[in-house]
């Protein structure tokens, strides 16, 4: 039955498991229209729980039957409602063998069982499992599974599930089968089965111990010519592990399969990790760098889940930053060394901040605002957020920049050893860095529960006489739903003091030097550390390295920022200081287009951005993130009452004026930074693309007929997907006249492609021309489908939350796309609706005559008779937070 207000689940609540499951038996009959599991538990009593009953999840399935001990069960020996079945007064060891019946066809949620371009895929976390079959359907049981697969042979040739094969042959009768056993007790959320028609590039690679690993990476028919890079970056993260953390890969077999239909990135299952197509194939001709990073990070992400996640996981999904957080910090880590270089690293750092900025910090000041750790939820899906993944990250980072990266390692292998195999809480990795390092990591507990963007703010002074300097720092943090008042954070500060000819000062602080550069600790709500010895009055470099997430508040003036964005010998808060010079004048611009003022952009600016866009002693790639303004949705979050459409002009005008004033400078760079030869997804080579389409971006911004030949010369003889989707985006936002047709054109060339179709859609989608009439129009393309999560981000959602100036139109005709998008969604798939409903999240920073039509959006589809729990929870939080 559902009911208006669904039930919320409570941290403090938790209770053990009844029952434990020892093994688990799963015989699968694969059919689309109607799947029979069969499944065996063996279960015992858990002398942690009070409780007698047996107690098993399912949802959507229809049983068949259910025998205990060898014996049916009466339908007065059991209870059954449509989440739950129970059976009372059960023994103290109980073999249940379960048959139930479902339609993965049938199922467009993608969670469960289900079927993608004709090909059996499952998707368990977090609950997805009791879609499949009755089982305590929580992280902490943890149980031995078998799998027996049996399918048509000609359809399903591939049958795969986690662990080793042990076992395959012919059924007979135009079937076969397929027995898979995982040596690892693990929970049900890893469980995973593919039966499909696939092919695999595969290879034996030798691990640290001189073992030999299978490794392979599955995709459809046509595909094999994608799946280099996937397998590369693999072999990779293994070395990476071992290396880095003496972490093995603890299987004989290890497989990557990928699959068009996906709602998320991919996923951790053992051995047998699934993956959405677009973290997977990747040539020259249809990904670009920023595919081939996102394919790097996410490959190492879930086969760094084999230890951060699978051997040892979560107690309960309120923990899901033990695993999320953690393996997160893992990947960027990992990314980070995959390029080498300290600059390079410091490009991957900035990279961080600016999703944090971009995502997190609006999460966290918005009506979703949850603590890393959080205390309640309505579903679970709904807290995959950026706030449990990257600021989760950040917090891990932090422990690690408190404790040291020898003492991080010390931490992390007293974690493997106090909890492997074990399911586990925040508190335990917690306890165990502290343990290692003989730290007190009490207070630091605060960032897994308190939500919101702490504030620092700094205030300094210099004594010519005495040759001190001090710095006061004050925290804060705003309230969030459910935590009025906060407790001051342990906030790790780096700080770093530039003399006037730009070069590290050295500091000395109670006596102790410290270099050039210290992590000072404040855990007071204000707090002051005087810096002794400072023979001038320095130029102050605050939170280097963005040394916590918080939002850092002092007074720069212009000419220290100049300073700090020309010398600062911290490379992230160098391009800081370019994004406060940025930000200030953009919020200004803003003003000034609101009133119908006259905009205007200093030359003091300009000129800073031409040296740093024409300084070769700096790496491509670091010198990019520098001359990339705040975005649109940045600008946003410094405003008091939003307007899109005066954030945008302000923002286009910027980029307009640094097309016209460094023009010559933008074709010099554009010619300094080609890349001949073939093409290569290194960091130094994407990082010369990066700045070189930079250049031509802001050359569209000033349209010109020269500018537009650049970008057409560029789009006709492109050799690979980077320059070409740079090429027809610099057509697209200078209006030029060739856009349209090469819009088409690109859609000829790659229509058999979808992730480059999807990249057709996005752009349009996301253009400044696009308004919402334009996009119901691109929804009736043949190629569009709402089935699939990916067309539907490409183009729903980039037009929903990456077109703010169009979607918030004066009309309100935006908000009522957008309800009607989340309620078809939901009816097909609640967990891509979910996603969808979050791009309200903010309605109420919006201006009066935009912030009306934004609640009766949010009303109307809270009004939805059908609603999901997991759109009834967002919208709900929207309106009453
Ligand atoms: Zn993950």
């Amino acid at each position: 039955m559902r009911t208006d207000t669904p039930a919320t689940i409570y941290r403090q609540d938790y209770l053990p498991p009844s029952y434990l499951v020892d093994t688990v038996e799963l015989g699968f009959d694969l059919d689309p229209a109607r799947t029979i599991v069969a499944s065996r538990l063996t279960m015992r009593r858990n002398p942690d729980s009070a409780e007698r009953a047996i107690v098993l999840c399912g949802e959507n399935l229809e049983l068949v039957a259910l025998r205990m001990n060898g014996k049916t069960l009466g339908k007065r020996e059991y209870a059954i409602d449509d989440k739950t079945l129970r059976i009372p007064n059960a023994p103290e060891r109980a073999t249940l063998e379960i048959e139930t019946l479902t339609a993965p066809r049938q199922n467009t949620t993608l969670n469960g069982l289900y079927v993608s371009n004709g090909n059996f895929f499952t998707q368990c976390e977090a609950e997805g499992f009791r879609h499949i079959t009755y089982f305590p359907d929580r992280p902490d049981v943890m149980a031995k599974f078998t799998v027996m697969l049996r399918a048509d042979k000609q359809r399903y040739p591939v049958l795969l599930s986690n662990g080793n094969l042990i076992e395959e042959g012919d059924l007979g009768d135009g079937r076969h089968f397929a027995k898979w056993e995982d040596p690892f007790k693990k929970p049900s959320y890893l469980f995973a089965l593919v039966a499909a028609r696939l092919e695999c590039q595969e290879e034996t690679f030798a691990l640290a111990d001189g073992r030999e690993a299978l490794l392979q990476v599955w995709v459809e028919e046509g595909n094999l010519d994608k799946t280099n890079y996937a397998m590369q970056s693999l072999k990779n993260s293994i070395r990476w592990d071992e290396q880095r953390y003496g972490l093995e890969l603890d299987l004989d077999r290890f497989m990557i399969v990928a699959v068009g239909d996906f709602n998320m990135g991919a996923m951790e299952n053992k051995g047998l990790n699934i993956f959405n197509t677009k973290y997977v194939l990747a040539n020259p001709r249809v990904a670009t760098d920023t595919d081939y990073a996102g394919i790097e990070a996410v490959v190492g992400h879930e086969y760094f889940h084999n230890w951060t996640g699978n051997r040892v996981t979560c107690r309960d999904w309120f923990q899901l930053s033990l695993k999320e957080g953690l393996t997160v910090f893992r990947d960027q880590e990992f990314s980070a060394d995959m390029i080498g270089t300290d600059s390079g690293r410091a490009v991957s750092r900035i990279e961080q901040v600016r999703t944090l900025r971009q995502a997190q910090f609006p999460e966290d000041a918005g009506p979703m605002a949850h603590p890393v750790r959080p205390d309640s939820f309505v579903e679970i899906n709904n807290f995959y957020t950026v706030t449990v993944y990257e600021k989760g990250a950040e917090v891990v980072r932090m422990i690690q920049t408190l404790v040291g990266r020898e003492g991080f390692r010390k931490g992390m292998d007293l974690y493997f050893a106090r909890h492997d195999g074990q399911a586990v809480e925040c508190d335990d990795f917690r306890r165990a860095m502290a343990d290692a390092n003989g730290r007190d990591l009490a207070q630091f507990e605060l960032w897994y529960s308190q939500a919101g963007t702490p504030v620092v703010r700094a205030d300094t002074s210099y004594d010519a006489e005495a040759k001190t300097y001090t710095l006061t720092l004050s925290q804060s943090c705003p309230p969030t739903p459910g935590q009025q008042s906060k407790a001051p954070f342990h906030i790790p500060f780096a700080v770093g003091l530039l003399g006037a000819n730009g070069r590290d000062l050295p500091l000395t602080i109670d006596g102790v030097a410290h270099g050039t550069g210290a992590v000072l600790e404040l855990l007071e709500a204000r707090q002051r550390f005087v810096f002794t010895d400072v023979a001038e009055a320095p130029t102050p470099s605050l939170l280097r390295d963005f040394s916590a997430p918080v939002i850092l508040e002092y007074d720069y003036s212009d000419a220290e920022l100049l300073h700090l964005f020309s010398h600062d010998s911290d490379p992230v808060n160098r391009w800081e200081a370019g994004q406060r010079l940025a930000m200030a004048r953009l919020l200004k611009l803003t003003a000034a287009v609101a009133a119908g003022a006259k905009l205007e952009l200093d030359e003091t600016f300009i000129n800073a951005l031409r040296k740093m866009l024409s300084d070769a002693s700096l790496d491509a790639a670091f010198r990019e993130q520098a001359l990339l303004l705040p975005s649109e949705s940045m600008i946003a979050d410094q405003l008091e009452t939003v307007n899109p459409q005066a954030i945008h002009l302000a923002r286009q005008f910027m980029r307009r004026t640094i097309g016209t004033e460094l023009r010559a400078d933008l074709f010099a760079q554009y010619d300094a930074n080609q890349t001949p030869g073939p093409y290569s997804p290194d960091a130094g080579s994407a990082g010369r693309r990066g700045l070189k389409n930079l250049a031509l971006a802001y050359l569209a911004a000033a349209p010109s007929p020269a500018n537009n030949a650049l970008a057409k010369m560029q789009f006709d003889t492109a050799g690979n997907m980077t320059d070409r989707v740079a090429a027809l985006g610099a057509l697209i936002h200078a209006e030029a006249e060739y856009a349209s047709d090469a819009l088409a054109r690109f859609y000829d060339d790659f229509e058999h492609e979808a992730l480059v179709v999807d990249k057709w859609f996005s752009m349009q989608a996301a253009a400044p021309g696009t308004d919402v009439a334009a996009v119901r129009e691109l929804m009736l393309h043949p190629a569009f489908n709402i089935k699939n999560p990916n067309r539907v981000r490409s183009l729903v959602f980039a037009f929903c939350a990456g077109n703010p100036a169009q979607f918030h139109a004066a009309d309100g005709s935006g908000y009522a796309f957008w309800a009607e998008q989340v309620g078809a969604l939901d009816a097909l798939n609640p967990q891509v609706a979910s996603r969808l409903a979050r791009s309200m999240d903010r309605w109420r920073r919006y201006a009066p005559a935009l912030q009306l039509p934004m609640k009766k959006a949010l009303q109307q589809v809270a009004k939805g008779k059908k609603l999901s729990n997991d759109v009834r929870e967002v919208v709900g939080k929207a309106l009453t937070n």
